[in-house]
């Protein structure tokens, strides 16, 4: 596995390796060490106790994370049926169970996108994001999955601050369960998405096992197949995916098919050429049986041509593709660098020139853009890392509701 390019100057100290994990985080937080319940499924509890002398049956650690993580109680006192007073006890002194701190909430009351600064433990800010669907009652959370970003996309602001950390698995759980009580009686997450701060691939093992957790009968109880993973294009990371078989959605970060524009974009694609990059994307529909998902964020006078379309049947010809479009939203001036997204005439043009490939076209809403809503607003508040207005999060905000097909 080839490791990451340096990608942004921010961030060299923590340049992590290709195979970055919940524990590559750094030591140095100086916190609480104990492993915590958000990251863990029923066979990784059993082993946890093991490895303090405390036997616990999967059985029981079943209804342990059950109890914690899918009823999301605070403690196991009370349980209708109980598990050995050793394995409470243990469970009580000896994981962790605490929540992420709301620091601010915002809602968008156009949309009903409600965005939760959280703080985690080394006082890091993180946002998740409650995304209303169609179905009444139903939401899907966009999540964070490191402080910052090292990728560092021209068109983010998160790109441009560079990395902090990476998450571990607890910190992404946490986020949905910071987002599940603020629910009303009768409403569900039913999905979610890694579309907020960070590249998921770039800390891959934290990111999987998360999703696993929300995906798992005593975790999230989401629908693996409702969990989407967003990714630039980290072509080694692809084909892990692609090689172990996951349920979740891999949705691909193309932007551009034009190799020249694409890397004018995306410093990640120096270092991975756009036919490496459709080589791992025809390993992952051998694997998936499924369309990759390919996404564009539309900049104005960039990548709405019909270049990009010829482009893109050339790239993958052979590839069934489900195609996302979202606006870009970039906060800056124009004169200042920001990108516009396109005119309706010019959006509706490119849509109608993509209908030769024949395949599906899917154009998704840029949710929470009013003030303090904004992508990333309320981490660059509590950071004061931005500009008035400046989203630096997440150019495209988080991608999740479907208004045209
Ligand atoms: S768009 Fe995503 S991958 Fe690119 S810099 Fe922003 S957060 Fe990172």
């Amino acid at each position: 596995m080839s490791s990451l390019p340096v990608l942004n100057t921010a961030v060299t100290q923590a340049a992590p390796s290709t195979a970055a994990s919940s524990t590559s985080t750094p030591s140095s937080l100086g916190e609480d060490a104990r492993p915590h319940v958000f990251g863990l499924r029923a066979p990784g509890l059993v082993a946890a106790l093991a490895a303090v002398g405390v036997a616990c049956s999967e059985a029981e650690a079943r209804r342990v994370l059950g109890r914690l993580v899918s009823e999301g109680r605070a403690d196991l006192h009370g349980m209708k049926k109980p598990v050995r007073a050793t394995v409470r006890d243990a469970v009580h002194t000896l994981l962790r169970r605490d929540r992420l701190a709301v620091v601010d909430r915002a809602v968008d009351d156009s949309d009903g996108f409600e965005k939760l600064l959280l703080r985690l433990p080394d006082g890091a800010v993180v946002e998740a994001v409650k995304i209303p669907l169609e179905k009444p009652g139903c939401f899907t959370v966009c999540l964070s999955s490191q402080v910052g970003c090292a990728m560092g996309c021209v068109f983010c602001a998160t790109g441009r601050l560079g990395l902090t950390r990476h998450l571990r698995a607890w910190e992404i759980v946490a986020q949905v369960i910071a987002v599940r009580d603020t629910l009303l009686p009768g409403e569900r997450v039913t999905g979610a998405v890694f579309m907020g701060q960070g590249e998921p691939l770039h800390n891959y093992d934290a990111v999987v096992d998360a999703a696993q957790v929300l995906a798992d009968p005593c975790g999230g109880r989401i629908d693996a197949r409702n969990i989407s993973i967003s990714t630039v294009g980290l072509v080694p990371q692809v084909r892990r995916f692609a090689a172990e078989g996951h349920k979740f959605r891999l949705v691909v970060s193309l932007h551009s098919a034009v190799e020249t524009r694409r890397r004018s974009l995306l410093p990640v694609a120096k270092t991975w050429s756009l036919p490496e990059l459709a080589d791992a994307l025809r390993a992952l529909h051998q694997s998936t049986r499924d369309r990759v998902t390919v996404a564009f964020c539309l900049m104005s006078g960039i990548n709405t041509g019909d270049d990009e379309v010829s482009a893109l049947r050339a790239l993958l010809p052979d590839v069934p593709l489900r195609i996302n479009l979202i606006d870009v939203n970039d906060a800056r001036a124009v004169e200042d660098g920001g990108l516009r997204p396109p005119e309706d005439v010019e959006r509706a043009r490119f849509l109608d020139a993509l209908q030769v490939l024949g395949q599906p076209v899917v154009r998704r809403y840029s949710g929470g853009k009013n003030k303090h809503a904004a992508c990333g607003m309320l981490a660059a508040r509590a950071l004061g890392a931005a500009t008035p207005g400046e989203a630096p999060a997440g150019a495209a905000g988080p991608a999740a509701v479907t208004v045209t097909t």
